[in-house]
């Protein structure tokens, strides 16, 4: 049994009428900063997740625990709260998701809801999209209210954005709910095609922390996020994604978006190929790109990616938004715990950061799950 199972039964009395539905993080291999410019990512569902019980209420509130986090979040199920006045503060995402599916047409009945997330918070995993999907699930389920996966992403999206006041893109959303095993994702964040694209038995994704909270991540994403629409604009595209490299190559923040989008679909030939050579510099040329054209890695994330490619990553890249967190890279599989052990040793000596590092799996997106208390 999932270890988490008992703490969230605990939290709400029982077991009695409960049904249960889990949400993974994800890690994004490549294309960071383009899915709100409707570009093109390539991240995996991994194998850490949000799960959450649920039973109905016939007082028309929405009440939320969190095993990891303190406070009870309590919501009208119409979504009448202001997602950004809610306490505590995480209940944000979950009274942003709540209004969305309103406005989506939910029926607002209401939910006892108690969860529990191994995602780490903060990290770039992806821990919010993990939380909203979990509980967008159940509360879809509890009003016999269903959408096709693509819109609850975009509700879930619109959640965070009523929430956090961040115009994040929809990637997060999206893999949380499609990923599959063994599989990166290959999106397209303008018309959300998704397609799985088989990931090499003979490597491993090493995701390492850094040790660095993500700091300033909300309004620098803003600012990155309006910068380029200012671009689009005056190139008069609907977006980024459709500016050409000619009309961008004097503009660092444009030039990253375009040729990430191009590394992305080569990233893709390249697992598709099983050419590790190509993956492994693709990962630098895109950690180049968020470096010096997008400008949001930091002199620790540059050093771990330094450090793992010295200790044998076949390539690696800051991942996710930026500004601490973590990154992402891949090592072959006889390597991977070499390199892990070495690399954090080698990065905690010369900036004393409590880093770490762990390999995920690629699993399959969210789901319900089938009577977990008795598993
Ligand atoms: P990331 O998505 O990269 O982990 P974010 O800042 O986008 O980081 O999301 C983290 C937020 O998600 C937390 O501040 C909290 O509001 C919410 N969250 C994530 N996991 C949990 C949890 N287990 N319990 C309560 N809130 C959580
Ligand atoms: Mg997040």
């Amino acid at each position: 049994m999932d270890p988490r199972v008992p703490a969230i039964t605990d939290r709400l009395g029982g077991t009695t009428g409960l049904r249960w539905f889990r949400a993974p993080g994800r890690v994004n291999l490549i294309g960071d900063h383009t899915d709100y410019h409707d570009g093109l990512v390539l991240p995996l569902a991994v194998d850490r997740d949000c799960v959450v019980a649920a039973r109905t209420r016939d007082d028309g509130r929405v009440t939320v625990r969190s095993v990891e986090v303190a406070g009870e979040v309590d919501v009208p199920a119409d979504g009448s709260d202001e997602p950004a006045a809610v306490e505590p503060a995480w209940g944000r995402l979950v009274a942003g998701v709540v209004r969305a599916l309103a406005g989506a047409g939910r029926p607002p009945v209401g939910v006892e809801v108690a969860l529990s997330s191994t995602v780490p918070v903060g990290s770039g995993l992806s821990s919010s999209a993990a939380l909203e999907v979990s509980i967008a699930l159940a509360l879809a389920d509890a009003a016999g209210f269903a959408l096709p996966a693509t819109e609850l992403a975009r509700a879930c999206q619109r959640g965070e954005h009523l929430g956090t006041s961040v115009p994040s893109g929809v990637m997060d959303q999206l893999v949380a709910l499609l990923g599959r095993a063994s599989h990166a994702l290959l999106i397209d964040c303008r018309t959300l095609a998704a397609e799985p694209i088989a990931l090499p038995d003979a490597l491993v994704v090493l995701v390492m922390h850094s040790g660095l909270p993500r700091t300033l991540a909300g309004s620098a994403y803003a600012d990155r996020r309006a910068e380029g629409e200012r671009v689009a604009a005056r190139l008069g595209v609907a977006a980024l994604r459709d500016a050409l490299l000619d009309a961008v190559g004097e503009e660092p923040r444009a030039r990253h978006v375009v040729t990430e989008n191009q590394r992305v679909l080569q990233f893709a030939d390249a697992l598709r190929a099983d050419d590790a050579a190509g993956l492994g510099s693709l990962l630098l040329a895109s950690h180049a790109s968020l470096r010096d054209d997008y400008e949001v890695s930091t002199p620790e994330l540059d050093l771990a990616v330094e450090l793992l490619v010295e200790h044998g990553a076949i390539g690696a890249r800051v991942t996710g938004a930026g500004f601490g967190g973590c990154v992402v890279a891949l090592v072959a599989r006889a390597q991977v715990r070499a390199v892990a052990s070495e690399t954090v040793a080698r990065y905690r000596a010369e900036t004393g950061l409590d880093a770490r590092a762990f390999e995920v799996r690629a699993v399959d997106g969210a789901g319900p799950l089938t009577a977990p208390v008795d598993a």
